[in-house]
């Protein structure tokens, strides 16, 4: 009985950026074949070949840390129908790409590319002075918010964010202070993130819940 087993790769290649999906099967790593992955650039991302019986080990370029970092995990694991894993940076933690179930890094990749489509729509992106520092900044404010370092001096945590394009207007939901971010150059983004959080002052002469609009 011969069963087929293949598994899919999907790197982030070090060079040019591109996350390709490479198919693998048993038999590209028979005995002690290396089996090298190039991304369509021409650059080299990863070998993946059989350690003993039953572990398989893959070498691959990080470009976090700039040299190689190498795994080695079960074979089952390699080879399994049902996981979606995570080929990471081992000194950051960062992802690199995926490898696991055609199916599951499919879905997964899918769900990034709508969520970076739906928000370049939602931005309309030529609108702004600086598009990268924008994400960046939005980026982040979404990290601190996640880690409560985002709020408003009345106590809400309840924050509108809205885009301009120099800047974002940050707005409480309940007591409807406001207060700006510039969001055009690497220096705001750096002052941004020396402040470790972000604070919305308490807008005088409004009162709770007042519907006031700009
Ligand atoms: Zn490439
Ligand atoms: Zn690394
Ligand atoms: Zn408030």
């Amino acid at each position: 009985m011969v069963i087929e087993r293949t598994t899919v790769f999907a790197m982030r290649c070090p060079a040019c950026g591109r996350l390709d999906v490479q198919h693998l099967n048993i038999f590209q790593l028979a005995g002690n074949r290396t089996q090298d992955i190039y991304c369509e650039c021409g650059s080299h991302k990863a070998s993946i070949s059989r350690k003993g019986a039953n572990y398989i080990s893959i070498h691959y370029y990080c470009i976090i840390c700039d040299h190689e970092h190498s795994i080695i995990l079960p074979k089952s694991i390699f080879w399994s129908k049902n996981r979606l894993n995570s080929l990471v940076c081992l000194d950051t933690e960062l992802n690199l790409g995926y490898y696991g179930s055609y199916r599951l890094i499919r879905a997964e990749l899918k769900r990034q590319q709508e969520e970076l489509n739906s928000m370049a729509n939602e931005l309309g992106f030529d609108d702004f002075a600086d598009p990268e520092i924008m994400l960046e900044t939005l980026d982040y404010l979404h990290d601190i918010a996640a880690t409560g370092g985002l709020f408003c001096e009345c106590g809400s945590q309840d924050i509108n964010i809205e885009l301009f394009s120099d800047k974002l207007e940050l707005s409480c939901n309940n007591c409807n202070s406001a207060m700006q971010i510039p969001a055009s150059s690497k220096f705001d983004l750096d002052r941004l993130k020396s402040q470790g959080e972000v604070v919305i002052k308490l807008a005088t002469g409004k009162s709770k819940n007042s519907k006031t609009h700009r």
